[in-house]
């Protein structure tokens, strides 16, 4: 098993640029997500470490090796697509096992491979059965048992689960995770889900055209998102972002963000009095609080049960989504107002940038 390490990556296509100086260090034995919205580089990334891209720019280490003139069978890397691209006329033991036939794997090796992936897999039972014959979920799991018989260093999933209902796929997620702790393999898997990158990563890489935004771990992220971008990108519902400016009252500093004013407990350093300023405050935050700052008109309310989803239009026609816990009976239509912790927001300057803290 190896670490993985990209310095100074780039990627063309013709004279435009698709990849635009990437840096990253995966330890050996990882979970790391490539996350980001659709186009912005993610399956240009992993074909390039893949060898299936050329690379422009920069170098990719796989171990201690640079691998940029690498054929791709010779990486130690195996790749699991969205599509699984089965043989339709063999069984699913002959797929697991055609890459190791067509490298001349004696037999016995290969069986024994076979049945070990199998295994890893929970599939022994499904052996001997057809493409057609599979459903959704078993059909991608054959599809890693292809990955797995090649005992590569570094796993590589583009979207594996995409094709897959969500309730497979929350299934599957956790099969992932399981299947990662068994093999003790580092994997690098690309998804646009948020949700799945949060859930099934040690280490989130955000990238957006071609850059990438914030390196961290699935809280790192949620807690102190590096700019707006990923503010907007990482959490479910979205963080609300309101726009407004800041300044000093009384040694405090006082926001004004679309209508709402609020004082913060203690001022970060780095602020210019009357500057702009995004405020950021996540759904979750909010709690109905009759003398809160924040006050609109319900548009909406979603009752999921453990906890309600409300829409709130503010004075100046933007709104907020709030999540308040348990079933709050509001009705559309209605005024309502909110309260938070000011300790809990996030600032970010007119460059888009996370303001400390
Ligand atoms: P993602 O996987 O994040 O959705 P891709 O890596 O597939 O994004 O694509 C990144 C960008 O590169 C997109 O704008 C896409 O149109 C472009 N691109 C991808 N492959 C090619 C290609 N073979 N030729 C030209 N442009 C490409
Ligand atoms: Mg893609």
């Amino acid at each position: 098993m190896a670490g993985l390490t990209l310095r100074s990556v780039y990627k063309n296509y013709g004279d435009v640029p698709v990849i635009k100086g990437v840096d990253l260090d995966i330890q050996h034995g990882e979970f790391v997500v490539f996350v980001g919205p659709s186009g912005c580089g993610k399956s240009t990334l992993l074909r390039m470490i893949a060898g299936l891209e050329d690379i422009t720019g920069g170098e990719v280490r796989i171990g201690d090796r640079v691998v940029n003139d690498v054929e791709p069978r010779d990486r130690g890397v195996a790749m699991v697509f969205q599509s699984y691209a089965l043989y339709p006329h063999m069984s699913v033991y002959d797929n697991v096992g055609f890459g190791l036939k067509l490298a001349n794997t004696p037999k016995d090796v290969r069986d024994r491979k076979i049945r070990e992936a199998a295994k890893v897999l929970q599939m022994e039972h499904l052996l001997g059965r057809k493409p057609a014959q599979l459903s959704g979920g078993q059909r991608q799991r054959v599809a890693i048992g292809r990955a797995i018989v090649r005992q590569p260093d570094v796993f590589l999933f583009d979207e594996p689960l995409s094709n897959l209902d969500a309730a497979l796929r929350v299934d599957m997620r956790m099969e992932l995770a399981r299947l990662h702790h068994d093999l003790d393999a580092t994997m690098i898997y690309v998804t646009h889900d948020q949700v799945e990158a949060m859930t099934l990563a040690d280490k989130i890489v955000v990238l957006n055209g071609g850059i990438v935004q914030q390196v961290g771990s699935p809280l790192e992220l949620y807690n102190a998102p590096a700019n707006l971008f990923v503010a907007g990108f990482i959490g479910s519902p979205k963080m609300n972002l309101l726009t407004g400016q800041f300044d000093m009252v009384d040694n405090q500093l006082q926001v004004v963000a679309d209508g709402v004013s609020f004082r913060l407990p203690k001022a970060p350093g780095t602020l210019a009095r009357g500057g702009a300023v995004t405020l950021g405050i996540r759904p979750h935050e909010f709690a109905l609080d009759a003398a809160g700052p924040v006050k609109g008109i319900v548009q909406l309310v979603e009752q999921l049960g453990n906890e309600t989803v409300v829409r709130v239009r503010l004075d100046n026609a933007s709104e907020i989504t709030a999540v308040l816990p348990g079933q709050e009976t509001l009705k559309v239509g209605s005024t309502v107002s909110l309260g938070f912790d000011p300790g809990h927001v996030h600032l970010f300057g007119a460059d888009g940038n996370r303001i400390s803290p």
